[in-house]
């Protein structure tokens, strides 16, 4: 088993991101900003907030933080994204997820504007994903894509993977990461299959994958069983035992295969927060620069 080093290309990433930022300031004055919202006091999202905001500053991102209480009602929430939406100083606006109340994620989701939607999760951004010609186009656009997919696509291509013709299997079909991931890898022409808790024969597909990506929030669901020689193995899973976290993969069982394999913690998860900063650096681009090299 080799582990892949998420750690080191996300620094590559983080450099390239903040050496545009300081061309792009350098010429313009101008520099992204991304606002952050944390409703509640789960640890798990304070610390992802956290990490956002460093990485922001390490970029070159300047970032504004918004908390809210945990019993904020939906409209509460909503108010914010919509001052937050009409700031002309503001490119991209994260709603930390999950919200203490599930059921208020969509209606929250759908207040951000889509141009400033630095998850890529609203459905006008989602439309644009599924209607992609192909990546190159997408990536042309400068539209927000989840940034998970997004980071897991990084990561197979800065490992050297091929990934057209190849056989992918998700495990997971979220609107999170399973399904615009699948698109995702279908632009990048590989031959994809989403499976999920209703598949039947879930190894025997899993075993035919060259690119096996598991996000299911089941601890070391997959072992070596379903698992083909060569292949790559994507952790997406993140789940807590007794305060360690732990994948999807059960890493022990894949110490002697002859695969390539993200590691958890410090695979998927750190690619995502990078993406953030990718997504709004899009953003600022789509929005204000964009329009003040128009003259806008
Ligand atoms: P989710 O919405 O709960 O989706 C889980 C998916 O797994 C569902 O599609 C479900 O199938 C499928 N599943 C559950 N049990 C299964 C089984 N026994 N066999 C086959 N499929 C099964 O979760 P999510 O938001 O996609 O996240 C998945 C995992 O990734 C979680 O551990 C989460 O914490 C982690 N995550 C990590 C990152 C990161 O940055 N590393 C980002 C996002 C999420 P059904 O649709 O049929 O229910």
């Amino acid at each position: 088993m080799i582990l892949i080093d998420c750690k080191k290309i996300s620094e590559n990433k983080i450099e390239s991101i903040k050496n545009e930022i300081a061309e792009i300031e350098s010429k313009t004055g101008l520099k992204p900003c991304l606002a952050t919202i944390l409703v509640g006091e789960n640890p798990a999202s304070a610390a992802y907030i956290n990490a956002k905001i460093k990485k922001c500053a390490q970029a070159g991102i300047q970032s504004l933080h918004y908390k809210l209480a945990e019993d904020a009602k939906k409209e509460e929430i909503v108010s914010l994204i919509e001052t937050l939406n009409a700031s002309n100083e503001i490119d991209a606006v994260l709603l930390q997820l999950p919200l203490p109340k599930k059921e208020f994620e969509e209606d929250c989701i759908n207040a951000i504007n889509p141009l400033k939607d630095a998850d890529g999760l609203c459905p006008y951004n989602a439309g644009l994903l599924s209607l992609a010609k192909n990546y190159k186009n997408l990536l042309d656009k400068n539209i927000p894509i989840p940034c998970t997919p997004l980071g897991i696509i990084h990561i197979l291509k800065e490992s050297g993977a091929e990934i057209s013709g190849k056989n992918a299997v998700i495990i997971g079909r979220s609107n999170l990461v399973g399904k615009p991931l699948a698109l995702l890898l279908l632009l990048n022409d590989a031959s994809v299959i989403c499976v999920h808790s209703k598949t039947k024969n879930l190894k025997e597909i899993c075993k035919s994958a060259d690119i096996l990506i598991a996000a299911i929030g089941r601890p070391n669901f997959i072992n070596k069983d379903y698992i083909k020689d060569g292949s790559i193995v994507i952790d997406v899973g993140i789940n807590r035992i007794d305060g360690k976290i732990t994948g999807d993969i059960d890493f022990e069982d894949m110490k002697n295969l002859d695969i390539k394999l993200t590691p958890v913690p410090g695979g998927v998860g750190v690619m995502t927060t990078t993406m953030l900063l990718e997504n709004t650096l899009r953003l600022f681009k789509q929005n204000r620069l964009n329009k003040k090299s128009a003259g806008g």
